[in-house]
């Protein structure tokens, strides 16, 4: 969601703290901020509505000097995106500047009694009461910042990442931390960098420190990382060295973030298979799946939480599962799951699957099956993110960093894990026959390059969008394993090009949508070859027959739909239950080329975020 950087060091803070936020850009946002302690001992405040270069433009003829500095984009909660509203927030004498990522439950009340102290409030934000309570509790007991912080969150009820300056100690930075992500990086030079992820850190320095929930940490220049907890307990953050690469978070001569993603898939496939699949033996490794065989083996039932294109990974997981393990699996979206007072047995398994590790209402979901007693099993993209650290085991995605806020490889690369996971447990389970086995596995090694054939489609693709741009809905069908990939096709669609769409199991159209049909409706149909085939050529007539327009994607070789459809995109043959994996390449760059040729910004779709950090 919003991103948080901050600075402090010897050298100049602005310029870090900007490319910081540039870095951050594609977790979603709609203002931009920094604060920046002077070379003349100012803490000045310069916020802007809309992107980071709009921030930039502002700054142009202000003071930007100084060694420490805090920055933000916000994703707007509490009061529309402004520049009033945007962070950082200024406390009522203007000697702290605070930046906040999360929601605080209680500012009303807390707002209320600040209000009768006759402390004035400038936004409508929830984060203002912090800057404000911190501050009023600081000057009333005589307290240093960290003491007045550690007060001050005693009061407060909700999800916080922030980062405060202090104009009288302008060599430090206090920032804390509860449910919403926050990394410091510790520079060879002594310096300090701070991020909500460790993009905007990754150039100047490997070493970070993942900060865990109720941390407490004094970024103090000339002195080592400090961290204690609101009882001033002292914490210990593991260390970690990060391998991001700066190539990884750059677009590498594609226009976009999204479409070098879709590229990228086959090597990230690649990497998520390495050493887990030993080719020779036709063999999957997992190391979770050792270590946990028997809560993984005996499992009652699995239920899947996510949210998003997570979820529709999952919906995959499910019929992978299903067949391959003959164990029940629901999926749950977190955000209802966690409010709906669900059945959980201790022998269930809950798999949480999130990109980034850090969506608040998988996070919570997770925390409501640990108190159930079940084993909860992760499966995320971001290393050293929350839910790695709160599930008992899972297994990392390993697709590098996903840039684009519409997700493409971290999909295919979820749906790869599940595969594998579904395959390793049935083997453990004796539900698959040894052969069966081998032959799955060795296809599924095929899959990079059988995804690298379905790119060779993009130029195709990319001529047939200018004849979708006009449309104001489409409808995606497809059954079975397809099923999910047209949930996921549509998905893609609504978030990049704004145009409305959706996912439906092909025969349920009849119960409704084809009331929608006419010869203005865009229908993409994924009828590939599998064992339901001929019911698709019969959903597809049935769409034909009301004047209809069908985009079809289909198996090489496939002689039959193009008789009906009106353009097919040809797609290599695999085994029915990997096929999500090729046929969902087409569908990323169909709504890629759509949202370009509308002129939208397809890394930074309106109104979205990246990490969705808020539930
Ligand atoms: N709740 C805060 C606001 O609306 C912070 C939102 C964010 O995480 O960007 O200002």
């Amino acid at each position: 969601m919003c991103g948080i950087v901050g600075y402090i060091g010897h050298k100049k803070a602005y310029p870090i703290l900007v490319k910081g936020l540039q870095r951050l850009e594609y977790r979603g946002y709609d203002s931009a901020g920094v604060a920046l302690i002077s070379d003349g001992g100012h803490l000045n405040v310069y916020k802007a509505k809309g992107k980071v270069a709009d921030l930039e433009a502002y700054c142009e003829d202000k003071d930007t000097t100084g060694c420490a500095g805090i920055a933000h984009t916000r994703w707007a909660t509490h009061g529309e995106p402004s520049s009033t509203n945007a962070h950082p927030h200024y406390s009522a004498s203007g000697r702290l500047a605070l930046i906040h990522n999360g929601i605080i439950e209680n500012y009303l009340t807390l707002k209320e009694k600040l209000i009768s102290f006759g402390i004035p409030f400038k936004s409508v934000t929830d984060t203002e009461v912090l800057v404000q309570l911190i501050e009023h509790v600081m000057l009333s007991n005589s307290l240093t910042l960290l003491e007045a912080v550690q007060v001050a969150l005693h009061q407060v009820i909700g999800a916080y990442a922030i980062a405060i300056l202090d104009r009288e100690h302008p060599d430090g930075i206090v920032c804390a931390r509860q449910s919403s992500p926050l990394v410091v990086g510790l520079g060879a030079d002594g310096d300090f960098y701070l991020a909500s992820d460790a993009s905007p850190i990754a150039e100047y320095t490997d070493t970070v420190a993942y900060l865990n929930d109720g941390d407490i940490a004094v970024l103090q220049l000339g002195q080592e990382l400090k961290v204690v907890n609101i009882d001033n307990e002292a914490q210990h953050p593991k260390v970690k060295q990060i391998d991001v690469t700066l190539g990884q978070l750059e677009k590498g001569g594609y226009p976009f973030f999204m479409l070098k993603e879709i590229f990228e898939q086959p090597a990230c496939l690649r990497d998520c298979m390495r050493g887990r699949i030993n080719v020779d033996a036709d063999r999957i490794t997992l190391s979770a799946v050792i270590d946990y065989r028997e809560c993984l083996v005996s499992a009652r039932r699995i239920v899947i939480v996510a949210c998003g294109t997570s979820w529709h990974a999952g919906l995959i997981g499910k019929q992978l599962i299903e067949s391959l393990c003959r164990i029940p699996v629901e999926v749950e979206y977190a955000s209802e799951f966690r409010y709906r007072d669900p059945v959980i047995y201790p022998d269930d398994v809950v798999i949480a699957i999130s990109q980034s590790g850090e969506t608040a209402d998988t996070l919570a979901a997770i925390e409501l099956a640990r108190q159930a007693g079940a084993f909860v099993f992760g499966v995320c993209n971001a290393i050293g993110a929350s839910i790695p650290r709160q599930t008992q085991t899972g297994v990392y995605i390993h697709v590098g960093p996903e840039i684009g806020v519409a997700s493409t490889k971290a999909f295919t690369g979820q749906v790869t894990v599940l595969s594998m996971l579904a395959l390793c447990i049935a083997h453990e389970r004796g539900t698959i026959r040894d052969d069966q086995y081998r032959e799955m596995v060795r296809e599924l090694t095929l899959i990079p390059a059988k995804m690298e054939e379905a790119l060779l489609r993009n130029e195709q693709i990319e001529r047939l969008a200018p004849i979708f741009t006009y449309a104001r809905n489409c409808l995606y069908l497809g059954r079975g394993y397809n099923y999910p990939v047209a949930l996921e096709g549509a998905l893609k669609l609504k978030e990049i090009s704004y145009i409305h769409a959706e996912g439906y199991p092909a025969a349920e159209m009849k119960h409704g949508p084809i009331a929608l049909i006419d010869s203005e409706m865009p229908v993409f149909v994924i009828a590939t070859r599998d064992h339901l085939y001929d019911k698709v050529i019969s959903n597809i007539q049935e769409v034909r027959a009301r004047g209809g327009r069908i985009t079809a994607i289909v198996t090489e070789g496939d002689t039959q739909i193009q008789k009906f459809a009106d353009h097919i995109i040809v797609l290599p043959d695999t085994f029915e239950c990997f096929q999500p994996l090729i046929a969902s390449i087409p569908l990323q760059l169909l709504a890629y080329h759509i949202a370009v040729c509308k002129g939208k910004d397809v890394d930074r779709p309106r109104n979205l975020a990246k990490s969705v950090t808020v539930e």
